[in-house]
């Protein structure tokens, strides 16, 4: 019987670590698998972030680890079905980027959904409120 190695890391895996997949020489071995799987669904969650500014719309932090999705009109059924579970964001590519959602960093996330508001909100009108009219200054 033939060794197979993993296409990777060329280690040479058992045929109980070997992976075979529906394409011929796809062999992987578990943790090449995994860190491919990590690195997937990296470049999605990056890729749709991008899609919607790529930075949290309340604090404005750009922190790809801190992001996550939030309902606009928060009628919480996507949140609550989804959460912050990785498969949210092919959902929202299977989805075609739905328009009803917006980029919040955990923090805001959190905040919104056990006050109903984040703090930040109420800061960023006191401030704009503070700064004057607001308007263009030269
Ligand atoms: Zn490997
Ligand atoms: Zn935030
Ligand atoms: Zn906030």
């Amino acid at each position: 019987m033939k060794i197979k190695q993993c296409r990777i890391c060329l280690v040479k895996t058992g045929p109980h670590n070997v992976r075979n997949r529906t394409e011929l020489q796809y062999h992987i071995c578990n943790v090449c698998e995994d860190m491919e799987d990590k690195r997937r669904r990296k470049e999605l969650k990056i890729n749709v972030l991008n899609h919607y500014g790529g930075k949290c719309v309340c604090c404005g932090t750009t922190t790809m680890e801190f992001l996550s999705m939030d309902h606009i009109n928060g009628d919480g059924s996507i949140d609550r079905k989804l959460g912050m579970a990785d498969h949210i964001w092919n959902w929202i590519k299977k989805n075609n980027y739905p328009e009803s959602l917006q980029i919040l960093c955990f923090n805001c996330n959190m905040a919104k959904a056990h006050n109903g508001y984040c703090p930040h909100e109420m800061y960023y009108h006191l401030r704009r409120r503070r700064s004057g009219s607001g308007g263009p200054t030269n």
